[in-house]
Formats: structure tokens, C-alpha cells, sequence
């Protein structure tokens, strides 16, 4: 079966332009969403890469920044009956799979992820079948239908050891939907990868060359690079991992500067742990790139605090941006996600 290339076309990425808010309209709109939160019964979990100040409230008012595994994780054990996920819409559903008791909602269903949109059910399920000995990884970011199609699903913080374990018995991998990450995974592992040909529109655009010339002005600095970016760029890394390893390992090291090649939403993180450091944006295309906003995911760029509170003060709004699966689809997602858990 020849696989055409899943990467999505740049009119398939929207531009979003955040609005800007003055300290005051920060102030109030955090104190809103708060009470809006207390009344609902709801605890907001966000992700590394949406707005800071969204990050700064979901802790704020006793939610989590973190990763999508944690997120889903910290929703299911927290006590409140309704979670609201400031994320992309697959992190909304895998929070609704491991909570299928509770309400998610997410502040807009609009944020999608160009991994997700670039591996469609149908297509991936004739993948599967065209290719029936291999066992099925999925990342995370992908749709719940895509995870039900699955034999385990993996977040970037445990794909590595994963794969090798499968492989160390045997096993042929079927892996979708990034490619730079399925070939950074075989390549450290040696294991029989046939790879889906996504992509993710913010990652894809950082550029080794402009890389390398960054690095030559600040030799001293740490080069941090999240393996869903290309090859040339994960070789020049020092450390390659996922969001949590990359806040972790800028914190461990000793350099007071690093290059990061990241969604740039994860420096507000990275900057209050370690304010004595300096942290830059590794170099992308500019101007020509799919990603618009280049270094900046415009589906995350969504999750802001007007919308958040446009949403949690309208009930159509709530209503319209609630998650939902089907409980079936979602039982047979549990499976993989509840293997990975248990690795
Ligand atoms: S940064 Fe990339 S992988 Fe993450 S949500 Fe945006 S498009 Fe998807």
C-alpha cells in the first residue's frame, strides 16, 4: 500500500492572532474564571504550550501545566466533577477516556493538532489492515478513533522504551502519525518501523542550518529539541525529549543559556523555573513556513483567557465545546492508553 504524505497543506493551518490584554484585564479576568471554576465544580488542567497566563491560573486556582499523559492523569484522580482542558481537542478526548464519568470541556473545540487532522480513521484503519502482522503504536496525538484502532498508545515520554521492549520480542511496529518522530524512535532502537506520514506544522519548521548558525554564536548554550522535529535538527541536540524532559533537563543542566526547539508556550514555564537562565527560540523558516505563526501552534494559541471565560459564562458556549465519545470507541481506547499506563 503506497502512503501518501499526511503532512497537512499550509490552508489547512489557521492563522490566529491572540488578543493582547492590559495587566488589569488579566487581573480581572483571572479572578472571574476562578469563581467560574469554584461554581462549576471544574479544575482546569493546561498544556506547556497555551498562553502563560492560562498556565499561571490553571495553577493557581489548584489545577496542573503539564503534559498530555499528566493532564489526563491529574483530571481522573482530581475530586471535581468537570474538567476543563486548555489544550488541543485530543487531549480533551483522552481526558474524557480515562474520565468517562465526567464532564470536558475545552475552552474552544476549534483547537485541533495537525498530527491528529493528518491521520483520518478510515484511511488509518486500511493501513492497519493492509498491514495485519505489525503491532500498532499511536501517539498520543491522535483521535479516539485512531487510539481505538490501536494495540498501545505512547505520549513522547515513553515511545523510546516502549518500541524497544515490543521489538526486543519480536514484534514488527506499525507506527503513526509523525514521521520525524516514528524515525528518531527507530533509528534509537533498531526496531521494524513502518511509519504513517504525519507531521506537526510547528515542529517541522525548525531548520538545522539556522540551527547550526545559532549555535555558533552561543557555543556555551544547550541545545533542547523535541523529537517530532526533523532529523537534521534532533542531531544537533544535546538533549532530545518530551516537554517534561525538556523543563527538566533545562533545570538539571548546567548552561545558563538554551536553544529550544519547542512550541514557544513552553518558555513561560522554563523561565519561571530557572529565571537566572536564558532561554532562546531555535531558528524556523519565517515567512514561507505552514506554520503561521511559526514556533507558536495557532490551535493552542486558542486557549486565552477571554475565550476561556466567553466560555465558562455562556452555557450554549459550554454546551458546544463539551467533549463527547462514544462509549464503545472510547472503551476500545482505554485498552492501549490503560497499557501504557501500566508500562
Ligand atoms: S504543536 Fe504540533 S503536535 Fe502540538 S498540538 Fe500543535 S500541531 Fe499538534
Amino acid at each position: 500500500m503506497n502512503l501518501p504524505d499526511y503532512s497537512l497543506s499550509a490552508d489547512r493551518v489557521p492563522v490566529y492572532e491572540a488578543r493582547t490584554v492590559t495587566p488589569s484585564e488579566r487581573d480581572a479576568l483571572m479572578t472571574d474564571i476562578a469563581a467560574l471554576l469554584e461554581a462549576r465544580d471544574a479544575v482546569l488542567v493546561a498544556h506547556y504550550y497555551v498562553d502563560g497566563d492560562v498556565q499561571d491560573l490553571a495553577e493557581s486556582s489548584g489545577g496542573i501545566v503539564s503534559d498530555s499523559l499528566e493532564m489526563a492523569r491529574f483530571g481522573r484522580d482530581h475530586p471535581a466533577s468537570a474538567l476543563i482542558v486548555a489544550g488541543v481537542r485530543f487531549m480533551g478526548e483522552t481526558a474524557k477516556i480515562l474520565s468517562p464519568d465526567k464532564r470536558v470541556f475545552m475552552p474552544t473545540l476549534d483547537a485541533e493538532c495537525s498530527l491528529d487532522l493528518g491521520c483520518p480513521p478510515p484511511e488509518f484503519r486500511a493501513f492497519c489492515e493492509a498491514n495485519e502482522d505489525r503491532t500498532v503504536v499511536v501517539y498520543a496525538n491522535t483521535s479516539v478513533e485512531v487510539k481505538a484502532l490501536s494495540d498501545w498508545v505512547v505520549t513522547s515520554s515513553v515511545a523510546l522504551p516502549i518500541v524497544e521492549s515490543l521489538a526486543a520480542r519480536g514484534e514488527k511496529i506499525l507506527w503513526a502519525p509523525d514521521k520525524h518522530l516514528g524515525r528518531y524512535i527507530q533509528q534509537q532502537t533498531g526496531a521494524d518501523m513502518l511509519l504513517w506520514s504525519g507531521a506537526c506544522v510547528v515542529h517541522e519548521e525548525f531548520k538545522s542550518k539556522a540551527l547550526l548558525d545559532l549555535k555558533s554564536l552561543y557555543p556555551e548554550a544547550g541545545v533542547l529539541v523535541h523529537p517530532e522535529s526533523p532529523a537534521a535538527v534532533i542531531d544537533i541536540a544535546d538533549v532530545v525529549g518530551s516537554t517534561s524532559r525538556i523543563v527538566q533537563a533545562a533545570t538539571e543542566l548546567p548552561n545558563q543559556m538554551f536553544i529550544v526547539a519547542t512550541d514557544r508556550g513552553i518558555f513561560h514555564k522554563l523561565r519561571q523555573l530557572n529565571p537566572q537562565k536564558r532561554f532562546i527560540e531555535a531558528p524556523t523558516a519565517g515567512d514561507g513556513a505552514t506554520c503561521r505563526s511559526c514556533a507558536h501552534c495557532p490551535w493552542m494559541a486558542m486557549n486565552e483567557l477571554q475565550v476561556l471565560a466567553d466560555t465558562l459564562n455562556n452555557p450554549e458556549r459550554m454546551a458546544a465545546n463539551e467533549i463527547h465519545v462514544e462509549p464503545e470507541v472510547g472503551r476500545r481506547a482505554m485498552v492501549p492508553l490503560k497499557r501504557m499506563l501500566a508500562f
